[in-house]
């Protein structure tokens, strides 16, 4: 027999921006895809319409496409299991709510709000299961001509699971093992409503993994409470043969460690914790996102993949190739990952320095538009790459390197007390001779020439070089002196040095 094509997929619902936590968990399911030569689908879960948000579902697509994460398949990628949102699918669900209730496996419930709230206060835990159905409003309490007769009025019912009680279910999950639930602590959930003719996330989720041939199920472990309820979903319809292999991952926690990582912790330390910018649609409130706080999309899904799998040993920087061939569910942790963002910014930093100067270059070009500079990218280029190693992120380059594209107006005081010495300006106005006739103006022949005049007049080399960085910079910063000469060619180190000479006597 031939093996079963791996199909995963992700399935958000469009309540808001997508939380870093469903990034990772899209993220695994992708990396497991395309380890397996599988497909990776896009499914939007907007069935709840008091919930949806709008905007939500063009911010989770634009999302991926930064982070480099493909789909196969799904919501704006095509393919052949659509339409790929639930909003869309009434019609299909409908059939496989009649096939349970025709089995005698769900059932109609007409229970208004107040009657449920009446049942709550008589009954302290009241849930709505086989302890107490038989006292509720539902076809089978009542008989069935009243029941058709309710429907046909256009009364207002829910259909709910029918759920035996005490009945151990086992949940055979890739990273937890063997999670055994009863039954009698689950309620006869609603699969349908029909005030709106929608199904709930349960039955379109089932329906959807089965119709769409889902091979393996990778979400957060607050859907693992929900695991028993599908495994009996999928045994009502027939389908446990084809049933998908469940695997929940572990919470995203505070970087203290205590409890599940939210937006406040992000603000309240001052990380993000969505992948883009965020406008809420309703009060306008701003949540910062990684793609606009400086981060390459490489060093967050880099960081991500690690919060909660390692491919076994000590290696952090994987690239997304790396990723897919060592990944592995079964490694993955059963315990909360604490979201450590200063590692975030570690991995930014890696990824910073290890990319092309070139690239580098171009993403700091707006920088510098911003700061009205007009630079040529071969000169940015060169600059870069002197830098990249004192900076995390690509704005930082700024205050590492302005100095290379506008000249110091003043002078840091402390440096110049500290470093223009008595004799600093009548030695500078020598060096300045020196470097005039030097030719090429390269970085180590340029030194070699310094550094034979300063020890044939018997100079003090530190001296010069502190003096003539000031001069330069303006501060006591900056990379190898002669890299910043050769970087600034000779006539605008000349008319730095002379300037300082003017201004600091
Ligand atoms: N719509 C659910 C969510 O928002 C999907 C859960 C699942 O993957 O089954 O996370």
């Amino acid at each position: 027999m031939s093996q079963q094509k791996v199909r995963v997929r992700f399935a958000p619902s469009p309540t808001g921006p997508l939380h870093i936590g469903g990034v990772r968990t899209a993220l695994y399911n992708y990396l497991l895809a395309k380890q397996k030569g599988g497909d990776f689908i896009l499914r939007i879960e907007d069935t709840d319409s008091q919930r949806f948000v709008p905007g939500a579902e063009e911010y989770i697509i634009e999302s991926f496409q930064w982070l480099g994460i493909q789909f196969d398949e799904g919501v704006s990628f095509g393919g052949n299991y659509g339409p790929y949102r639930q909003s869309e699918r009434k019609e299909i669900y409908k059939k496989y709510v009649e096939q349970l209730l025709n089995a005698g496996l769900a059932y109609y419930a007409f229970d208004t709000p107040e009657e449920l709230e009446a049942k709550r206060t008589e009954i302290a835990n009241f849930q709505y299961d086989a302890s107490t159905r038989m006292q509720m409003r539902n076809s089978l309490t009542l008989p069935e001509e009243e029941t058709e007769k309710l429907i046909a009025n256009g009364e207002k019912y829910v259909v709910r699971i029918k759920i035996e009680s005490n009945e151990n279910i086992c949940v055979n999950d890739l990273i937890r093992g063997e999670v055994v639930i009863n039954s009698s602590v689950l309620d006869d959930k609603v699969l349908f409503k029909s005030a709106d003719q929608l199904p709930t996330y349960h039955l379109a989720n089932i329906v959807d993994d089965h119709l769409m041939e889902i091979t393996h199920v990778i979400r957060g472990e607050e859907w693992l409470p929900s695991a028993p309820l599908h495994i009996l979903l999928y045994r009502y319809f027939g389908w446990t043969d084809t049933m998908p292999q469940f695997a929940h991952l572990p919470l995203l926690l505070k970087p203290e460690g205590n409890g599940k990582l939210s937006k406040r912790d992000g603000d309240r330390l001052g990380f993000p914790v969505f992948p883009l910018k965020w406008k809420d649609p309703k009060t306008g409130e701003i949540s910062s996102g990684y793609r606009e706080s400086g981060y390459l999309p490489e060093a967050v899904v880099n960081f991500l993949a690690l919060l909660g799998w390692s491919p076994g040993n000590d290696q952090e920087i994987m690239s997304m190739d790396e990723m897919i061939r060592l990944f592995n569910l079964t490694h993955c942790s059963k315990s909360g990952a604490k979201f450590d963002y200063e590692k975030g910014k570690w991995f930014n930093h890696q990824y910073l320095v290890k990319k092309d100067d070139k690239e580098i270059a171009l993403l700091f070009m707006p920088v510098l538009q911003e700061h009205q500079i007009n630079a040529d990218i071969a000169y940015v280029e060169k600059v870069v790459g002197l830098v990249k190693e004192r900076v995390t992120f690509v704005k930082e380059l700024w205050e590492q390197a302005s100095f290379f594209f506008v000249a110091p107006t003043q002078y840091d005081e402390k440096v110049v007390k500290k470093r223009w010495k008595d004799d600093s300006a009548a030695q500078l106005a020598e060096l300045a001779e020196v470097l005039k006739s030097r030719e090429p103006f390269d970085v180590h022949g340029t030194e070699d020439v310094v550094k034979a005049w300063i020890e044939a007049k018997g100079y003090h080399l530190g001296n010069i070089m502190n003096a003539t960085r000031l001069a330069l910079v303006g501060e006591s910063k900056g990379p190898h002196i002669f890299d910043i000469t050769a970087t600034l060619g000779k006539e605008e180190t000349i008319k730095r040095i002379h300037q300082a000479i003017n201004k600091l006597g």
